[in-house]
């Protein structure tokens, strides 16, 4: 056993050492980058219900450029989270993952222990920081999806441009409009007057 001098030095933790939930966000823009769309399952299963979600009414292009819906509001209370990571495994969305920090003691019980999305939001890179191996394998399996959805887009765009033309029937001819009468003009000699000597 060795006695570390905590606060002034720090055993490493473990890759799946956990805490809290935090959201992940691609790129260095958190509002735009953020993966979760609010598809609000983690609400749903999470067994303490402390996480709360509000959905927005209006989509925006997510960091791939797809439209997507995005959370108006997402908190989690941690004074009444148990670190059970449901919310992790049931993300469709690889959007939320499990902190390290465990240095958040707090004064008030209340709301500074209920976690608003721009505290909880933060960087792939964060991510990767923290939990290597997982974010790793996460990145993997993103890149093989979006390459997997780009390939389908290209297949049904292939399968449309081969696809034959369809016949339009044939409308039935109309007649043949009359001459239009302009006012001013010199009406066409008619044949029976170019007949006549
Ligand atoms: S870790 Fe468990 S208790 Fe905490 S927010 Fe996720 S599902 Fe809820
Ligand atoms: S974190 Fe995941 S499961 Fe929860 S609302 Fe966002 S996308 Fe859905």
């Amino acid at each position: 056993m060795i006695t570390v001098q905590y606060p002034e030095e720090r055993n490493p933790l473990p890759e799946n050492y956990r805490n809290f939930p935090i959201l992940i966000y691609d790129t260095v823009d958190a509002a735009a980058g953020l993966r979760c769309v609010a598809c609000k399952i983690c609400e749903k299963e999470c067994p303490p219900q402390c996480i709360y979600i509000i959905k927005s009414d209006d989509k925006k292009p997510d960091y791939m450029g797809k439209p997507q819906f995005y959370p108006k509001v997402f908190d989690i209370d941690i004074s009444v989270c148990m670190s059970c990571q449901i919310c992790v495994e049931v993300c469709p969305f690889e959007a939320i993952k499990m902190d390290k920090d465990f240095e958040l003691s707090k004064r008030e019980r209340f709301d500074a222990l209920l976690l608003r999305k721009e505290e909880l939001s933060k960087s792939n890179e964060y991510y990767h920081k923290i939990h290597p191996v997982e974010a790793a394998a996460v990145d993997a399996n993103l890149a093989e999806a979006a390459a997997a959805a780009e390939a389908k887009k290209k297949a049904a765009a292939a399968a449309a441009a081969a696809k034959p033309t369809p016949v339009t029937p044939n409308p039935t001819t109309p007649s043949a409009p009359g001459p239009t009468s302009v006012p001013g003009a010199t009406p066409p000699e008619s044949s029976s007057s170019s007949t006549k000597s």
